[in-house]
C-alpha cells in the first residue's frame, strides 16, 4: 500500500439509503481517493429494508477496508465523516449513522449529516465542472426535477408515487427477467427496448410539474400478462413514455429557469436513450448536457464523502446528539450554504 497523506484534509462518506452500502473518500479539493460499493441484491422480489440492512451491517468492515486500501491512507488521515442521513429506507440509514457516529467518535472528528439527493447534484457538478444544473435525478428510489433558487435546491418537479427505476424493475421482475450478478434490470429493460419497434399507446401522466408511473406501470403488465404483445416491444414502450414524461418536465423547468447545464444523474441515467432525449432538449435550449459516469449516478460514498467536504469546509457540521435520521428530509429543506 502507498502511503499518502492529504494535504488539505479529507472526508470518508458512508452510503446506505437503501440497497447499496458503500463507502467513499474524498481529499477537500475535489479528488476522489476511493469510492467502494457493495450491492444487495435480495434472492428474489423487491429490497426488503431489513435484510438490505443486515447487508450493510455484515460488509461494513469490508467495505471500510478496501476504501481506506484504495485511498493509501489511515484511519486516522481523516478529517470528518459525512454518512447519507436521508431520505432513505430507516433500517438501512440506522445502518450507516451508527457505523458513521462510531468512526467519528473513535477518531475524534466532526460528524456531518448529508442529504442523499443534494449529493447527487454535487457529485455531478464536481465531475462536469457545471456551476447550476437543472438536474434530473432518476433512480429506484427517487425522481425529481431539481435545479438552485433563491437560496436553496428546489424541486421544481417529482414523482408522485413509485419512482422511474423502480417502474422498470418490477416491470421486468413481472416479465420474469433473469439479472446476472451486478446486472440491473433496468440495463435488461434497455436491451430488450433496443429491438422493439412498435409503440403502443400506454398512460402517460404528467400533473403540472409532478408525474405518476405507477397507471403506466400496471397498464404495461396488464398488457404483458395478455400475452400478445412482443417483449420488446412493451419495453421499448414504457422506456419511450417513461422518458418523455421526465424529459417534458426537465425541459419546462429549464427553460423556466434558463440555466444553460442539465445534469442526468441517478442509476436510470446509464440508459442511452434517456441520455439522447436529454442530450435534445438541452441543446434546443442552449444549454449543456452533463452526466456522470454509473459510478457516481448510482448510490455511492464519494458523493456523500464530497458533499460532507462542502458541508464542513462552510460550517455546516451535525452533532452526534442530533445524527438521528430523516427519512423523509426533503431537498429543500437543506441549507446549502457553499452554492452561491
Ligand atoms: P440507484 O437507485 O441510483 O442505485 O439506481 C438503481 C436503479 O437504476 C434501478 O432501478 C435500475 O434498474 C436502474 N438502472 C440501472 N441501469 C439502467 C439502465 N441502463 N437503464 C435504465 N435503468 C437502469
Ligand atoms: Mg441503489
Amino acid at each position: 500500500m502507498t502511503r499518502r497523506k492529504p494535504m488539505e484534509g479529507c472526508c470518508l462518506g458512508i452510503e446506505s439509503t437503501a440497497d447499496d452500502f458503500s463507502v467513499g473518500i474524498a481529499t477537500f479539493n475535489g479528488e476522489i481517493l476511493a469510492n467502494i460499493i457493495s450491492a444487495y441484491m435480495p434472492p428474489e422480489g423487491g429490497i426488503h429494508p431489513r435484510e438490505a440492512a443486515r447487508h450493510h451491517a455484515e460488509n461494513a468492515s469490508k467495505v471500510l477496508e478496501e476504501a481506506f486500501k484504495k485511498a493509501g491512507i489511515k484511519p486516522k488521515d481523516l478529517s470528518v465523516i459525512a454518512f447519507s442521513q436521508g431520505p432513505g429506507l430507516g433500517p438501512c440509514l440506522r445502518t450507516g449513522a451508527t457505523v458513521a457516529r462510531a468512526l467519528a467518535s473513535y477518531l475524534g472528528v466532526q460528524l456531518v449529516g448529508v442529504n442523499h439527493c443534494v449529493a447527487h447534484i454535487e457529485i455531478g457538478k464536481l465531475k462536469n465542472d457545471a456551476e447550476d444544473p437543472v438536474t434530473l435525478y432518476v433512480s429506484g428510489g427517487n425522481t425529481m426535477v431539481a435545479a438552485f433558487d433563491a437560496g436553496r435546491y428546489r424541486v421544481f418537479g417529482e414523482t408522485l408515487d413509485i419512482a422511474l427505476g423502480n417502474c422498470l424493475d418490477v416491470f421486468a421482475r413481472e416479465a420474469g427477467l433473469r439479472q446476472k450478478p451486478g446486472e440491473p434490470f433496468g440495463a435488461i429493460v434497455e436491451k430488450l427496448a433496443r429491438n422493439g419497434r412498435r409503440l403502443i399507446p400506454l398512460p402517460y401522466t404528467v400533473k403540472g410539474m409532478d408525474m405518476s408511473f405507477s397507471g403506466l406501470l400496471t397498464a404495461s403488465i396488464n398488457m404483458l400478462k395478455k400475452g400478445d404483445l412482443k417483449l420488446e416491444d412493451l419495453c421499448y414502450s414504457l422506456q419511450e413514455t417513461a422518458f418523455s414524461m421526465v424529459v417534458e418536465v426537465t425541459e419546462r423547468a429549464l427553460a423556466h429557469t434558463e440555466k444553460k447545464e442539465v445534469l442526468l444523474t441517478g442509476g436510470v441515467a446509464a440508459n442511452r436513450r434517456l441520455q439522447e432525449m436529454v442530450r435534445s432538449i438541452a441543446e434546443e435550449h442552449d444549454a449543456r448536457f452533463c452526466t456522470v459516469p454509473k459510478e457516481f449516478a448510482v448510490d455511492n460514498g464519494a458523493m456523500i464523502a464530497w458533499a460532507g467536504v462542502l458541508a464542513f469546509t462552510h460550517g455546516v457540521t451535525t452533532p452526534i446528539d442530533e445524527s438521528f435520521v430523516k427519512l423523509r428530509w426533503r431537498l429543500e429543506e437543506v441549507e446549502v450554504p457553499w452554492v452561491k
